[in-house]
């Protein structure tokens, strides 16, 4: 029967729930209402039923067939995939292959979820067609009665068995309130209007569903990325095998236009590999023999074989996927605040509504009718639903299109957050800079030590003046004695310390020379070369043993050739303050912050003096902080909004909240463009629902509001803030690779 998907390893470590698709979750709140009957089933406690993302996480010793009911009366369904065996060999299969049950499931869910809402449009258009012929005046009044019943029972007869449930167990949601005023209508001989409203509010709720569905899809289009099939190589043999049963070390051939199937290293062949999937890059990239490919990406033209590195579920990809899908799901204070406010929200409406009805007649002597109708009417007002619509629909287009282009925005609240900055920091190393530094000059007092001391401490480091410095001397000098560096620590925003057959050495910045005790003359050379080195821009790097300092390497690294046209598109798109906070000198420092038109530039800092610089400028708005992880992770966690280079830290790319899958800033102006989009319309799709809401309520005090003015006052706000909210994904992409930052890197 129903297959699972994917396996959620819990918080607490226990047991591990599975995951399935759901479809047809039309609303928010009866999605809260859901989640909390199924978690009063049997194994049902741990249960989560996700709107955003249209998912359900569960133990699998829950009874599905209870779940599937308590979905069914709400209209949902759980999606199963059409593998064709049982669901224990099925879940046998598919457990820990989330890409390949996600790709099988999301095109299903697709195709089910459209002919339900096809289905649902041709009851709503035959319902409309029996409400017009009873206008016809040929057709005998009686008849007319007969189709104006008929009408509301076809379209509103899922909305009206849902509400008496509700209404039998003192439920007051939408439902009930549609089938309250709904009855009340044809009980006081209002069946024309009840017919219009009926149709009205089954088109309200068809146009519901139909937004959430769109913007959910297009995420399932990010996981048609995901490959399903591997041809593994065994000797001259080839099978294919399921991605699930893929192993570390298989080799696999992938010819031309199929896709790779996890992350790995290629042994044969060479060929361009579109990796757009995972990075949201275009051009292809170049692949030989001994380099890194992602699964997912696509081998656009020779004959690879590639060396499996990662079981599938482990890639880049499906971490991808599985990070945008728990994005989705993470509610941000908006929501949250619609949330509440919704749940006091129709339980004043129905007060209201019961003053309206009592008030007039009672004390003024008002027509009962009259006021009972603008009582039912007012209870139509009660439906949140443009309202709770109005972010959902508009983070979710958001983030999915930010993930196009590479850059993975981890909540909606980042979102939120990404279209309000008003300053960003960037590290200068590896964020401003490509992070591939040389040595481009060397002044050594003694050459062979200082080669020995500086490569044998720095192959301990991740930073990248250490990789450069290991790569210089590994070039001159390969020779170079191999020292066993004992008791190695890092010295944040420094360099490192170690003891060398007992001697304490140190491999770092300028910094260093503030605690070795040298004497005068020597100090003074020193700094007379360092202020050389310096002039002339390049960062230093010294090596010192004790109180001897062995030498100094002057290095240079590119500014990233996007940099400039970043930083300029970044103030276009309203950031007033782009600031670069490093460890590294004033002078390497401003040549940087010069040439890619930073407001300002702060030198030196150690990684506690990034963070008071970020505390600094949080105080005057919101900030960004983007960086690799390497002396800025304090600075990442302390911003506003942590923004990871791709290729950073793991560490950083775990815990930023936006992670720039490319490796560079080029998307970074356009997801900022979009996330204030996505701001304003939340913004506005709020004001406009709660404004309409008044607008109908107010109507009530010269008793002009009508039924079908109430219903069309939501329907009006559904439309908007559904078409407003999808209109985010509908944006061009000129594809990474033809935006000018990466001009320019393809011209140098
Ligand atoms: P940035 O802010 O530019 O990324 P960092 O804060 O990472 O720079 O480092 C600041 C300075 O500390 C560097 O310019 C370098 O002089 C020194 N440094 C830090 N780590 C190392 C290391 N592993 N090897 C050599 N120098 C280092
Ligand atoms: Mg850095």
């Amino acid at each position: 029967m129903n297959t699972t998907m994917k396996n959620h390893p819990e918080p607490g470590g226990g047991s591990q729930r599975v995951e399935f698709r759901v479809q047809g979750l039309s609303c928010a709140n009866c999605t809260r209402e859901m989640q909390e009957e199924i978690q009063r089933l049997e194994h049902g406690q741990d249960a989560s039923l996700l709107y955003n993302s249209g998912r359900l996480l569960v133990d699998p010793a829950v009874d599905l067939q209870q779940v599937e009911r308590i979905l069914k009366r709400d209209g949902a369904t759980l999606i199963k995939p059409d593998y064709g065996f049982s669901k224990e060999a099925a879940a046998k299969v598919e457990i820990g292959s989330p890409a390949q049950a996600g790709a099988a499931a999301a095109g299903t869910a697709g195709e089910a979820e459209e002919h339900e809402s096809r289905l649902g449009l041709w009851l709503l258009v035959l319902s409309a067609v029996m409400y017009a012929a009873t206008f016809i005046p040929a057709v005998p009044g009686a008849v007319g009665i007969v189709l104006d019943l008929a009408a509301i029972v076809i379209s509103g007869y899922s909305t009206f068995l849902r509400g008496l449930r509700n209404l039998i167990r003192l439920k007051f949601n939408m439902d009930t309130l549609m089938t309250v005023a709904l009855t009340g209508a044809v009980i006081i001989g209002e069946w024309k209007e009840a017919t219009l409203v009926a149709i009205l509010f089954g088109l309200n709720e068809l146009l519901e569903g139909y937004g959430m569905n769109r913007a959910r899809r297009s995420l399932s289009a990010l996981l048609e990325a995901a490959p399903k099939e591997a041809v593994v190589l065994q000797g001259e043999r080839e099978t294919v095998v399921s991605i699930a049963r893929l192993k570390v070390g298989d080799v696999v051939l992938v010819r031309a236009g199929e896709k790779i199937p996890s992350d790995g290293t290629v042994l044969e062949g060479t060929s361009a590999v579109n990796e757009a999937a995972i990075t949201g890059e275009s051009i292809p990239v170049t692949k030989q023999p001994g380099q890194q490919v992602f699964g997912g990406s696509v081998n656009s033209e020779g004959l690879l074989q590639v060396r499996i590195d990662k079981p599938y579920e482990d890639s880049s990809l499906a971490k991808i996927m599985h990070l945008v899908q728990e994005a989705q799901d993470k509610k941000t204070p908006t929501e949250l605040f619609i949330d509440r406010f919704a749940k006091g929200y129709t339980p004043a409406i129905m007060i209201l509504a019961a003053l309206v009805i009592l008030v007039p007649p009672l004390l003024f002597g008002q027509p009962w009718m009259k006021w009972v109708y603008e009582g039912l009417a007012i209870l139509i007002v009660g439906c949140p639903c443009a309202l709770v619509l109005s972010s959902p629909i508009a983070l979710v287009s958001g983030m999915t299109r930010c993930a196009r282009l590479g850059v993975l925005v981890k909540g909606g609240v980042h979102l939120e957050q990404l279209g309000k900055v008003d300053a960003i920091a960037f590290d200068k190393t590896g964020t401003l800079t490509k992070g591939q530094p040389e040595v481009q000059r060397e002044i050594a007092y003694d050459p062979q030590r200082f080669h020995a001391v500086a490569a044998s401490l720095e192959s301990g480091s991740l930073h990248p003046l250490a990789a450069a410095v290991v790569r210089h001397v590994a070039a001159r000098s390969g020779g170079a004695e191999r020292l066993q560096p004992a008791g190695l620590v890092t010295l944040p925003g420094v360099g490192l310390s170690a003891e060398v057959n007992g001697v304490r050495c140190f491999v770092g910045s300028e910094a260093l020379l503030a605690q070795l005790s040298l004497g005068g003359e020597e100090r003074a050379r020193v700094d007379e070369d360092l202020a050389r080195l310096k002039a002339e821009g390049l960062t230093v790097v010294l090596a010192a043993e004790s109180a001897r300092v062995l030498g100094l390497f002057g290095l240079a690294d590119e500014l990233r050739p996007e940099a400039p046209d970043v930083v300029r598109a970044l103030h276009r798109a309203g950031v007033v303050r782009t600031v670069m906070l490093t460890g590294d000198h004033a002078a390497a420092a401003q040549g940087i912050a010069a040439r890619s038109g930073l407001t300002e530039w702060h030198a030196g800092l150690l990684p506690e003096q990034k963070v008071a610089h970020i505390q600094a400028l949080a105080g005057r708005g919101t900030v960004a902080m983007v960086g690799d992880g390497i002396n800025d992770a304090p600075a990442l966690a302390a911003a506003d909004l942590g923004i990871a280079m791709g290729q950073g830290t793991d560490s950083a790319v775990e815990t930023a909240d936006i992670v720039l899958m490319q490796d560079h800033l080029g998307q970074l102006p356009r997801a900022i463009r979009i996330a204030r989009r996505a701001g304003r319309i939340i913004a506005w799709n709020i004001g406009l629902s709660l404004t309409l809401k008044l607008i109908a309520l107010l109507l009530t005090i010269p008793g002009w509001l009508t039924l079908w003015i109430a219903v069309m006052s939501d329907m009006g706000a559904t439309i908007i803030v559904t078409l407003l909210g999808l209109t985010i994904l509908l944006g061009k992409d000129p594809k990474a690779g033809n935006s000018p930052a990466v001009r320019v890197a393809s011209n140098n």
